[in-house]
């Protein structure tokens, strides 16, 4: 029971399909219209809020740009209260390092409190390859989970889903892997809700390790911090003996205080909560409470090459709160499977192609996957400016496909335009061959504009059938500027309108 991301289409054809699935577009626009909603409620209530942005944004940025100082201390702060800090250069090496702690208490399985870091580098499947079952814990995770589906959102990754499939799922698939759903299951989310915590109470008793994420780590009190809504994540960081934490380098903040501004903005910012139900907070090892044996793998897989990008690395501020994907417009009609990450929707967009590097049409193709509108910006509580990034990673793409012994169709175009502006007898040819084009349009094509303008139909051919086919192209003026300059004297002899023939 788990999918992956592996081998996703680019970004095009994956929204195409999506595109089509009238139930995922009615369930996404549904879910993200109510949390947006409240978000707004709850932000307008704080009066400070952009002052809290800053300082939040601070914060992050204070971490980033000293973070291998702020990482060895927190390094010494965790190993000073107990823990074992291991560091992971790749998804690999984190994989390795959690498998042989879970081997080493000859656990068979682990509980998981949902963490995107552990799905980024596919710990469930590396896991279960050494005979290991891992089990998530969130109801959300375990929607995904149990109907092998993959996350679609950040917060919510069964957004997907409505009550009736989820119901489905829980009678289809429980029995299989622990307790099974009661048979009179119906799809009221108490019910719902209520079916899942019998399911995964037992999970939970006998679990001897338990793997978790982190929001922040602190790097002055090697404190770890992870804010949650259902009450899981404080299940499995007490109750099992062991617990592995595997923590993205970025998520340090240097100090106990700085979390203060981001704790306040990030429940506000995800669920539209004035403060989340539980933040759950361990630094280390306490004797005799909790788990006895505590590790924390700091994981790099890209981070430093996020880090060395001048303008991308403000995506490492990112608390993952999905405010930015519940107000895409791109994101709201096709969802999160489309970006094939786990990371999906703006944040996704530059993320995915700052961490693995452009260069592969799955990346090259997320800056593209937004219509630059800047809602993301408006809302991001650390204020990272996602426009500005995809801005640059989309000349990053252009410029690594300057050498393609077959250039793209905007590559050809752009190479056709520069061919005829830059030579006035080749640019007086074009112009009177598309006043010809405009004229016969106007005489005999079909299509029309509001107004009455002659536009072109779909026209074939690499590029221009995709473009022409979602477009109207208006047919161009049966007369250039500068030929109707030329015939004018600058507008001196005739004023009249040679598209309508009307005077001016
Ligand atoms: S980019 Fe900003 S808005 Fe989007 S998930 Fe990250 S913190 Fe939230």
């Amino acid at each position: 029971m788990s999918a992956t991301f592996v081998g996703m289409p680019a970004f095009p054809s994956a929204a195409r399909a999506a595109l089509a699935d009238t139930q995922l577009r009615h369930n996404l626009a549904h879910a993200t219209g109510t949390i947006r909603d409240k978000r707004a409620r709850v932000v307008a209530e704080v009066e400070e809020w952009e002052d809290l942005r800053l300082a939040g944004a601070a914060v992050k940025q204070s971490a980033l740009v000293d973070l291998d100082r702020h990482l060895v201390r927190l390094e010494e702060t965790l190993t000073a209260n107990g823990a074992t800090v291991h560091w992971a250069r790749d998804a690999a090496e984190a994989n390795a390092i959690v498998a042989r702690i879970a081997r080493d208490h000859d656990a068979d399985e682990v509980v998981k409190v949902k963490s995107m870091a552990t799905q980024e580098i596919g710990l469930n499947e590396a896991l279960a390859e050494e005979g290991i079952l891992a089990w998530e814990t969130d109801l959300a995770e375990l929607i995904v989970q149990l109907g092998d589906d993959l996350p679609s959102h950040i917060l919510v990754p069964a957004i997907h889903r409505n009550r009736a499939e989820i119901r489905e799922i829980f009678l289809r698939e429980m029995a299989g892997v622990g307790r099974p759903a009661p048979a009179d299951l119906t799809d009221e989310p108490a019910v719902l809700a209520g079916a899942a915590r019998e399911h995964l109470r037992e999970k939970f008793l006998r679990a001897k390790v338990a793997v978790s994420g982190a929001n922040f780590a602190v790097a002055e009190t090697g404190t770890l911090v992870v804010v949650e809504s259902e009450g899981n994540g404080r299940m499995c960081l007490t109750l099992p003996e062991v617990l592995v934490s595997v923590v993205g380098i970025e998520k340090v903040v240097p100090t106990w205080e700085g979390l203060d501004p981001l704790l306040r903005l990030l429940p506000r910012s995800s669920t539209g909560e004035r403060m989340n139900p539980y933040t759950s907070t361990w630094s280390g090892v306490t004797p005799g409470d909790g788990p006895q044996e505590v590790h924390v793998v700091l994981l790099d897989n890209g981070r430093t090459r996020a880090l060395a990008d001048d303008v991308g690395r403000q995506a490492l501020r990112c608390i993952r709160c999905s405010a930015c994907l519940n107000v895409c417009p791109v994101y709201e009609r096709v969802g999160g499977h489309a970006y094939g990450s786990v990371y999906p929707g703006p944040i996704g967009a530059i993320l995915n192609p700052l961490m693995k590097g452009t260069g592969d049409p799955q990346t090259d193709s997320l800056p593209y996957a937004s219509s630059l509108c800047g809602a993301c910006f408006e809302v991001c509580p650390v204020r990272i400016d996602i426009p500005e990034v995809l801005v640059h990673l989309r000349a990053e793409v252009v410029d690594g496909h300057r050498g393609d012994r077959v250039p793209k169709a905007e590559a050809a175009a752009m190479a056709g335009a520069a061919w005829t502006l830059s030579d006035a007898r080749r640019l007086a040819w074009v112009e009177k061959a598309s006043g010809l084009a405009g004229r016969a349009l106007t005489r005999f094509g079909r299509t029309r504009l509001p107004g009455g303008r002659a536009a072109a139909g779909r026209i074939p051919g690499p590029g221009a059938a995709a473009w022409t086919g979602a477009r109207d192209l208006p047919a161009p003026p049966r007369e250039s500027f500068r030929a109707w300059w030329r015939r004018t004297d600058g507008g001196r002899t005739d004023h009249t309108d040679t598209e309508t023939g009307e005077g001016s």
